[in-house]
């Protein structure tokens, strides 16, 4: 077996979009088996057919299973089921949301606001401990499991969207707190914090309105938004054992975003 993730087992949440499936295709190149998990069975479906038309070879195995990371239930029986494999040796905890009607401290509703904390806060926890329940069980000493946070959690966004910011520091500080917990035993907890992307969260929201799009590109140093290959690319390191002394950092993946202070030219 060949490959800076070979022999390992991981599970991807959110595998169906912009993030996830690069990390799923950039996975299997290095010889991992993956389990793609998403709430979408379509864009699951879809997913998977990229990834075997991309990745037509690999050492590893590749299966779906719809799954919700909000319903513990479900991410459960997605650890379940890599136990079966051998147990996971890789979490990536990728699955988040950034909902159209979040924004400033009058405008999100409360509603809105316990769907982004139950997505993108109790998913990563729910991920986080059943990662951790299956590394125990099969008596691992190596493990990695990767929380997405943002560069948000960073630095505030001048453009509101306060549910999804407070999540993301959620993620922080609960990923930092796992890493020092479980370092002893080998488990590795790191936070990924991308920065504005070219995937369809953001790109779709953003759509044709060339101001908005403007306000959020003039910040990058290198006047473009992140490609989700970028962070996947960041995920294997995280994922490998290159990263064995790589321990509860904010890994930050943001062209230079948050040490900038640019101005419109
Ligand atoms: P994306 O929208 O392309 O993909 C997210 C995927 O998560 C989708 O396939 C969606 O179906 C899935 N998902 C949504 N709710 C789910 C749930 N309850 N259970 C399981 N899956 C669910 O987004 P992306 O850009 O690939 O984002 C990946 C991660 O990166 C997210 O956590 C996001 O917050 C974070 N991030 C994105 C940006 C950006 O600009 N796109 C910036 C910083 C951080």
């Amino acid at each position: 077996m060949v490959g800076r993730l070979a022999g390992k087992n991981a599970i991807v949440t959110g595998a169906a979009g912009g993030v996830g499936l690069e990390t799923v295709i950039l996975m299997l190149r290095e010889g991992a088996s993956v389990l793609m998990t998403d709430i979408s069975t379509k864009g699951l479906e879809v997913a998977l057919a990229k990834v075997q038309s991309v990745v037509p070879q690999h050492d590893g195995r590749v299966e779906t299973r719809p799954t919700d990371v909000s319903n513990e239930a479900d991410v459960e029986a997605a650890v379940a089921h890599v136990d079966s494999w051998g147990g996971v040796d890789v979490m990536f905890n990728n699955a988040g949301i950034m909902h159209a009607k979040d924004g400033d401290s009058e405008e999100v509703p409360n509603d809105i606001w316990d769907l982004t904390m139950n997505i993108n806060v109790k998913g990563v926890f729910f991920g986080s401990k059943h990662a951790v329940r299956s590394l125990r069980k099969h008596g691992k000493r190596n493990g990695s499991i990767i929380n997405t946070a943002s560069m948000v959690a960073i630095v505030g966004a001048a453009t509101p969207q306060v549910a999804y910011t407070a999540s993301k520091g959620a993620v922080l500080a609960l990923t930092r707190e796992l890493a020092i917990v479980h370092a002893r035993e080998g488990y590795r907890f790191n936070s990924l914090c991308p920065a504005p992307l070219n995937t369809p969260m953001l790109q779709d929201w953003l759509g044709d309105d060339k101001a908005k799009r403007y306000r959020r590109e003039v910040h990058f140093p290198t006047g473009r938004f992140g490609e989700a290959i970028e962070q996947a690319q960041a995920v294997i390191f995280l994922a490998s054992d290159e990263s064995s002394f790589v321990i509860g950092t904010d890994f930050l993946v943001d062209g230079g975003l948050t040490k900038a202070y640019v101005t419109p030219e």
